[in-house]
């Protein structure tokens, strides 16, 4: 059995971070092919992340696979919020806003670095769909409902306190607002961070490992049951098949393409919609809070402040077309622009100010006569005649809710053997998330504080220790360390950069120049700016460097970098 429960009360210590990295990755695909694994779990989105993690802490072997690179799906092209769901309670669905509600504070308390507390306000307007008194009672419901903390519940504000605190909004018909409190994340990285505490518990995780069918056999359920997968090795360019006591299909909006390849599709199905951001620089649409807001189509849009950027969004259309990277059209564009004016008037946001976009699809359950927004984010489990477990829909904020009932379906369809020596009991609500986890949200702050003490702030880079830490967690010791040992106190960009490189080629299992820019540091949303033609080429030599020449073919993966920064309108410098 791996480690077990967790919440560790050491210090945060300059310990080196387990290796997740070329080697580690061959080492996984050995063992795997050759031992098998209890529980093999398909997609590395955050529901396969959150099921690999619950898996491994009962006590068994586990493999997860993911075709592209973790959260390269859906998970890294969220709102990217940690958020009770007040929308759910429009629709009635008292039982997710408490649910999500409750998940909310967990995901805090385990990556308290990833997870950060922010006001959000609901502005009213004499024409707008939300009117002040149902709000306050929604908003006292939701508190309620979500057992919200006395300190972050909500406020009612007038018309002047919502313009004192948020100049930008200058619309003549606010009535007032709704003030509570919200959490912001990084999908991408928060899934990476339950991969890699998945295997401190000993799974197996290997991205571009693409699951392209199944083997069958008879076991303790039946004859023809799903015993096992075929996948095909991107990188290296192999087949390899892998035993399984169970899989279990966390695919996403893939959901039903893959659970095609184990059984006829009948009864209930996913209907696929389209969610676009927009990335404007703060100082053109300067928002102190995260902003919630009706539009004139009566749907309900966010601008949230990150960094030097806000970003906008989202739109919610059906998207007939299942892709790996679906992007934002200029319609996309044009309706959260014209969302955006007609809160922040004086604003005026054009097309030029959009500095990048990013484009993700839902996998809702198709429900008849249900527009894309009035459909259900609850999550659905299938299981397949021939024990294929499927799981669909769902939210960011639940996944670790979603992993257990995964695993109470999972279990009892485990050997009998099996089922001993792990455990029927869910313990994910006391794992802290991380290699080094925080034990309290104050020691974010701590490190922070005490990583900002060594940079020399007439070279460094201002804030990074803050962006380090939120994006590392603890183990920005060692990013900061290895750009200290290469370049001394007074590192600039560059070497902080390159630092960051090597952390994420030893310990972050980065393949490809894309996962690194967009879903290791999140460069190509919030800091396309800094993506210059001359910091692409040197990452591509490192990696070559690294990786080894003839593993992939880096001309291409460099025209990849280009061409990605284009498709997601990405404002470069030439
Ligand atoms: C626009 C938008 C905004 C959202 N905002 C929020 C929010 O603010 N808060 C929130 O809580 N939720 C939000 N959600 C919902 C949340 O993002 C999703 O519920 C969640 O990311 C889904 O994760 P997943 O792991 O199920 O799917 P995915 O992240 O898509 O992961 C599935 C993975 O399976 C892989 N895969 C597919 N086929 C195979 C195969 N054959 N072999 C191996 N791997 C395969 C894919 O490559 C993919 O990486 C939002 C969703 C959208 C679209």
């Amino acid at each position: 059995m791996g480690l077990r429960y967790i919440r560790p009360m050491r210090r945060l210590t300059d310990k080196e971070p387990p290796r997740f990295d070329m080697l580690y990755r061959t080492n996984a695909l050995r063992k795997m092919s050759a031992e098998g694994v209890d529980v093999l779990v398909i997609g590395g989105g955050i529901t396969g992340a959150g099921i690999a993690l619950d898996a491994a802490s009962r006590g068994l072997k586990v493999g997860l696979l993911e075709k592209n690179d973790f959260a390269s799906g859906t998970s890294s092209r969220s709102t990217k919020l940690i958020h009770g769901g007040l929308r759910y309670l429009k629709n009635g669905e008292i039982g997710l806003v408490r649910e999500v509600g409750k998940e909310r504070q967990i995901v805090f308390s385990n990556a308290p670095h990833l997870v950060k507390p922010m006001p959000i306000l609901l502005p009213l307007r004499a024409s707008g769909s939300l009117k002040p008194f149902m709000t306050s009672v929604a908003l006292w419901m939701y508190d309620r409902l979500a057992n919200v903390q006395k300190s972050e519940r909500r406020r009612m504000l007038s018309a002047h306190a919502v313009s004192q605190q948020e100049p930008c909004i200058k619309v003549d018909d606010l009535l007032g607002g709704g003030l509570y409190v919200e959490y912001r994340t990084d999908d991408a990285r928060l899934t990476l961070e339950i991969i890699k505490t998945a295997n401190a518990f000993g799974a197996h995780s290997v991205n571009y490992a693409g699951v392209k069918g199944f083997l069958y056999g008879a076991n303790h359920l039946g004859d023809n049951q799903v015993t096992g997968v075929r996948l095909f090795d991107h990188i290296h360019q192999q087949e390899i098949a892998i035993q399984a006591g169970v899989v279990v299909n966390a695919c996403g909006p893939w959901v039903d393409s893959v659970r095609k390849g184990a059984e006829a599709i009948t009864g209930k199905k996913l209907v696929l919609t389209k969610g676009v951001h927009i990335v404007v620089p703060q100082s053109r649409l300067p928002v102190q809070q995260i902003l919630y807001f009706d539009v004139p189509d009566g749907r309900m849009v966010f601008a949230i402040p990150r960094g030097t950027m806000t970003y906008v969004g989202t739109t919610d259309t059906v998207h007939d077309q299942l892709v790996d990277d679906p992007v934002a059209t200029q319609e996309d564009i044009d309706y959260l622009l014209k969302a955006a004016n007609a809160m922040f008037p004086d604003a005026g946001l054009s097309a030029a100010d959009v500095q990048t976009t990013w484009a993700g699809l839902r996998p809702p359950i198709f429900e008849p006569g249900k527009g894309p927004s009035e459909l259900s984010r609850r999550d659905e489990l299938f299981v397949s005649s021939n024990g294929l477990v499927s799981i669909a829909g769902g939210k960011l904020t639940g996944y670790r809710k979603m992993a257990e009932r995964v695993m109470d379906v999972v279990m009892p369809r485990l050997s009998k053997d099996t089922q001993k020596k792990s455990s029927f009991q869910c313990v994910t609500e006391n794992i802290a998330l991380g290699s080094q986890p925080f034990a309290r949200a104050s020691q974010v702050e701590q490190l922070i504080a005490e990583l900002d003490e060594h940079i020399d702030h007439d070279h460094g880079p201002v804030g990074l220790a803050e962006e380090w830490v939120r994006r590392y967690g603890a183990e920005a010791r060692s990013v900061f360390q290895e750009a200290r040992k290469q370049y001394g106190d007074s590192f600039d960009g560059d070497a902080g950069l390159r630092a960051e490189l090597r952390h994420a080629l030893s310990h972050e299992m980065v393949i490809r120049p894309t996962d690194f820019w967009v879903r290791r540091t999140g460069m190509l949303y919030f800091n396309p700016g800094a993506i210059t033609p001359d910091r692409i080429d040197w990452v591509v030599e490192e990696m070559k460097a690294s990786l080894g020449e003839g593993l992939l073919d880096w001309e291409k993966e460099k025209q990849e970098v280009h061409d990605l920064l284009e498709s997601h309108w990405a404002k470069t410098p030439s």
